[in-house]
Formats: structure tokens, C-alpha cells, sequence
């Protein structure tokens, strides 16, 4: 079922939906991002429809509600813990078809990877429902058509397209009818999300990376350009290390929290073992490490690719690295040596 509305409208189903829900979208932040006059499109929680951005490709990834930079998991003293609270209500999750498969990366890591499902993450994603953003063309960097992740048929309640000032709403979902058909003005229509079907970026990854592309000298120029600043992973839908702190009181230290808080395999310290050893010291190391895990290793092991080509990567790098480029090299390279 399809609606076509004006904003106000669309303004009258979000209120509608925000008695029973809360909602999680992009966001745009006027002067937070890399310079004072910059803005960034960061996930928040919204009050009302105004606040959503509808046209902008956001910075950061809908993990930031799934799995926060830093969330508090319990808390304790000497000789008790009591897990975090939760709010409860169920979540409305905007993002656009990339994002919806980036979910499935997030699902297998903190839910299908061994024999324990994660609390944490698993409360939050019960509580989640996505709302899909359509993509009426590319953006910088992306390349989800050579990824798979450009269109989505299933997984979202409802889309949401603008176009020509006026919201295109397809409800997959029949529980979701009531919040549009009660819209005054709101009109019928057979509605379907846009997706691209071309990025002006294409990649192609090879089916095996040869031993011989890991040792080689492609890595290298890694070491010099890449300032190990991590911003890549925080910004990826689909990274999802982390590490754990543990807070204790400046008033009482035998009190405290346990906090979880993102990690990033680009940065110092992320592979220090005890001894003063580290296993991926160079920049260049750690850049092998981390496309042959999103484009090698995870498949390997689970049978589809981590990437799910956002181009966000690409799009936060101070020092202009591509990741796209980076797997064309690869993939190049893998040719060379399999010719
Ligand atoms: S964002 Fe760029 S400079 Fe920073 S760690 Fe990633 S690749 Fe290196
Ligand atoms: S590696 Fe880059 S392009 Fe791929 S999903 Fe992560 S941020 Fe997006």
C-alpha cells in the first residue's frame, strides 16, 4: 500500500508515531563536523519530522543507536552488579538500503558468532523497526551496486522517498496503514522506494586474494598516509570491535560502571599484547588487516561480504585514502599474480 503526501502531513504521521515509538534518524548538526562552518548528519533521537534529514547521505551509520560509542552495561560494587537499564518502547530506525544490510553484519557478529547471543545488543535490535530512506540517485564514494546492498524489498515498515517537496511512502507493513490513511490529503498511490542501479564508483573484488598480495609491498604506502585516526571504523555501518572499561567512582572507588566503548583496529594500541608486543605496528599492516577482513576473511567464514559499499570510509578520511581504490589494487594485483 502507497501514500503520497505533503510535509505536513508527513509531519501528522510522525507525531502519530511518535506516541508509541521512539525514532532514530539522521540528523543534520550544523557546525559539528570537521571545520566550525561544517555540518554532519549524525543519528538522533527526533521530536518531530522537521528534524529528519530526508535528502543528505548521513556521516555516521545507524549503529550509533545499535551499538553506541560508549553504552554502560552494569553497574557495581563490592559484592553486587545490576545490568543497565533499558528503555524499553519500541524503535523506529531510518536508513537507507545500505544500511538495512549493513543489520545483518551487526546480527551475525553480536548474534550468530559462537554459542552466546550478546544481551546488550540483542535487547536494542529486538526493540528496533526500520523505516527505509530511499536513494533517488548515488552519492560521493558509494558503491553499494557492486556490493548488493543498493536495493532492499523486505526488512523496513514503511519507506520514505521525498521528491518534488512531497513524501512517497510505500507500507509493507499492515500495522503501519492506520498512522498514514488517517492523514487528511494523504493519497492512495502505488509507491515504490527508489534505489540506484549505478554508482559512478565500481568495484570488484577478487574471489581469492593470493598469499602473495598479503606480504607484498601494496600495503606500504599505508604506512606513510594513513594517520591511524580510526575515524574509518567509527564511521563504518559494519565495524563492530570494542572494548571494555571499567569506571570506577572519584566518591567511592570501590564502586563503578562497566562501560563498552568502540574500538578501531586502525588505532595505536588496538593489537598490544602483554610482554610491550603489538602485532600490527605499521599503519600499512593494519590497513591489510582491515580490507582482507571486509573483503576476504568475513566472507570466508560466513559466506557474504562484510562491506556493504556506503562509501563513508572514503567519505571521513582526512588524508583522502579510498577503500574502493584499495580494492581495486587488490583486485588488480590478485590478477597479476594469478595470470
Ligand atoms: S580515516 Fe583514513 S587516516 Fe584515519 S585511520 Fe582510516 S584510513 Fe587512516
Ligand atoms: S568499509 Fe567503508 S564502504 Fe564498506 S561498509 Fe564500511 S564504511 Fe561503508
Amino acid at each position: 500500500m502507497g501514500y503520497v503526501m505533503d510535509r505536513a502531513g508527513f509531519a501528522e504521521v510522525i507525531a502519530a508515531l511518535l506516541k508509541d515509538y521512539r525514532i532514530f534518524a539522521p540528523v543534520r548538526k550544523k557546525g559539528a563536523g570537521r571545520f566550525t562552518d561544517v555540518d554532519a548528519v549524525i543519528y538522533d533521537e527526533i521530536r518531530d519530522a522537521g528534524e529528519i534529514e530526508l535528502e543528505l547521505k548521513s556521516d555516521y551509520a545507524p549503529k550509533e543507536f545499535l551499538t553506541p560509542l560508549s553504552e554502560t552495561l552494569l553497574y557495581f560494587t563490592e559484592d553486587e552488579v545490576k545490568e543497565s537499564d533499558f528503555d524499553e518502547r519500541p524503535v523506529l530506525l531510518f536508513g537507507r538500503s545500505c544500511d538495512l544490510h549493513s543489520l545483518r553484519r551487526l546480527d551475525q557478529i553480536y548474534l550468530n558468532n559462537g554459542p552466546a547471543r550478546d544481551p546488550f545488543y540483542e535487547r536494542r535490535r529486538k526493540a528496533v523497526r526500520c523505516v527505509l530512506i530511499g536513494c533517488g540517485h548515488s552519492y560521493d564514494n558509494c558503491f553499494c551496486v557492486s556490493m548488493g546492498s543498493n536495493r532492499c524489498d523486505d526488512g523496513y515498515v514503511f519507506s520514505v522517498d521525498l521528491i518534488d517537496d512531497r513524501i512517497h511512502s510505500n507500507v509493507l507493513d499492515g500495522s503501519f496503514i492506520k498512522f498514514f490513511s488517517e492523514v487528511p490529503g494523504a493519497e492512495e498511490k502505488d509507491v515504490l522506494p527508489r534505489f540506484v542501479t549505478e554508482n559512478d564508483v565500481k568495484v570488484e573484488i577478487p574471489e581469492e586474494v593470493p598469499r602473495e598480495i598479503v606480504r607484498s609491498g601494496l600495503w606500504d604506502e599505508y604506512t606513510s598516509r594513513c594517520i591511524n585516526c580510526g575515524r574509518c571504523n567509527f564511521v563504518c555501518p559494519t565495524c563492530t570491535c570494542y572494548t571494555m572499561q571499567d569506571v570506577f567512582y572519584s566518591d567511592n572507588g570501590r564502586a563503578g560502571e562497566r562501560r563498552r566503548v568502540g574500538a578501531s583496529c586502525m588505532v595505536d594500541g588496538y593489537t598490544d599484547v602483554a610482554g610491550g608486543g603489538q602485532y600490527r605496528r605499521k599503519n600499512g599492516e593494519r590497513m591489510r588487516f582491515k580490507v582482507l577482513h571486509k573483503i576476504s576473511d568475513f566472507k570466508k567464514r560466513f559466506g557474504y561480504q562484510m562491506c556493504v559499499g556506503c562509501g563513508r570510509c572514503d567519505d571521513i578520511c582526512p588524508e583522502y585514502i579510498s577503500f574502493s581504490n584499495i580494492i581495486n589494487k587488490v583486485n588488480a594485483a590478485s590478477r597479476e599474480v594469478q595470470a
